[in-house]
């Protein structure tokens, strides 16, 4: 793929911004009283074509790459909006991309480039397994031309907006693979056709429209089966390089925001008759965070170039992640000390912000299991797990 150029993300950045202007504060706290979703947001970002940004233009979509896509990311975060209701769309249909057949993606690909087709959820994560993804329980069993799914998802976020799920199910049983991640398959569920279905949403710290999927007796066609069967778990994995470094993006784009509210702040409120970012005791913290952001995005941007080379980015985007998360963590901290009591007021945005951001030390995956990669994939020490 083309590296992009600078002049080109300059011009990307400035046509998302200018979407999110018409998205200002008032209007994410109220959809956050209301635990509503995004509609509108979500209309205007696909009207606008960012969230095909991933996708190849014989199919719709605009054929950029990952540093593109994640400066897209990063933006809506940077502007105080949020991407967590509608980012999905632009990177899960990676799987379907990579492993799907030519007739698969003809059938489904141009639908989610022109966001006629929402594929906005995706069914990994079950109440027994989270990190350790080989322990899922969910079964998709042959019969007559379809699969019959049975079992339970959590976390599945925006499944109550989306049409297409992508679901990893076991195929084969634990005992009888040969290697311990086989026998896992990755099926397209058209959540619009799927008696058996139901789904409950799940009250969580911020706005993020996430639930559990029941599903029951479920009967998928088996041509939505996305590659070979038991092969799933690994068409997952290579996925996740993409989602880490884009979500790493959006956490740069959350630690600049808070870094340019509690600097803008820090110059304005005077206390003992000066402003209170006269004092290094408040200075010192915003700076530390802004070289901490910097850093991150960096790496983010390294991340991204990389895998736009087509070179193997499974270091490169677990740092960034781990990097991104903790520097927006420590911007958000310190904006709200710098805000004092009006940190936590809603009307600053400061408070929803800092409980959005904490979220990506835990999904879509946790500090512990990124250091775990770190430590046994990059620098050969034991496994642990
Ligand atoms: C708001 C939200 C949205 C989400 N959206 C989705 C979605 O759309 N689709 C989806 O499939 N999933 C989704 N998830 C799930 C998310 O990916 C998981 O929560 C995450 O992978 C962690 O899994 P867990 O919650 O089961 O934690 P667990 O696996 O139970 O781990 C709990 C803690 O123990 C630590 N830990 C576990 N084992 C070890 C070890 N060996 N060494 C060190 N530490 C360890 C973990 O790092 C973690 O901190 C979402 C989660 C949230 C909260």
């Amino acid at each position: 793929m083309a590296a992009i150029d600078k002049e080109q993300l300059r011009e990307i950045r400035e046509a998302v911004r200018a979407i999110c202007v018409d998205f200002p504060g008032e209007y994410w706290r109220q959809l956050d009283r209301e635990r509503a979703y995004p509609s509108e947001f979500t209309r205007a970002m696909t009207d606008s074509g960012f969230l095909g940004a991933l996708i190849p233009e014989e199919y719709g979509g605009s054929g950029l790459g990952l540093a593109a896509a994640a400066a897209i990311l990063e933006e809506i975060h940077r502007c105080g909006c949020n991407a967590g209701a509608c980012h999905a769309q632009m990177y899960t249909m990676g799987t379907l991309l990579r492993h799907g057949s030519s007739e698969q993606k003809r059938k489904w690909l141009p639908g989610i480039a022109s966001g006629k087709l929402r594929l906005q959820a995706f069914g990994v994560t079950e109440p027994g397994s989270g990190s350790d993804t080989l322990a899922l329980r969910t079964t998709a069993r042959r019969d007559n031309g379809h699969y019959v799914v049975n079992g339970q998802k959590i976390w599945t976020s925006r499944a109550e907006h989306s049409d297409l799920m992508v679901l990893l199910a076991r195929t084969a049983p634990r005992e009888e693979v040969e290697r311990r991640t086989d026998g896992l398959s990755v099926l397209m569920v058209d959540m619009r056709d799927a008696p058996g279905l139901s789904i409950a949403p799940i009250r969580t710290m911020m706005n993020h429209a996430t639930t559990q999927v029941f599903l029951d007796d479920v009967r998928v066609p088996a041509d939505h089966l996305i590659g070979r069967e038991g092969q799933g778990f690994r068409y997952i994995l290579d996925g996740m390089n993409a989602e880490r470094t884009l979500i790493a993006g959006e956490c740069v784009g959350d630690g600049r925001w808070f870094i340019d509210k509690a600097a803008a702040y820090a110059g304005e409120r005077e206390v003992f008759g000066r402003p209170i970012g006269r004092n290094q005791g408040v200075q010192f913290p915003i700076a530390r965070a802004y070289a901490s952001v910097e850093a991150a995005a960096l790496m983010v941007r390294e991340a991204a170039e990389q895998f736009d080379q087509g070179l193997s980015t499974g270091k490169q985007a677990n740092m960034a992640k781990l990097l991104a998360a903790e520097a927006a963590w420590e911007a958000a901290e310190a904006c709200v000390q710098t805000f004092g009591g009006f940190g936590f007021a809603e009307e600053y945005d400061v408070e929803r912000k800092f409980r959005e951001t904490r979220l990506y030390q835990v999904a879509p995956v946790s500090t512990n299991m990124i250091l775990s990669y770190i430590g046994q994939h990059v620098l050969g020490m034991p496994r642990s797990y």
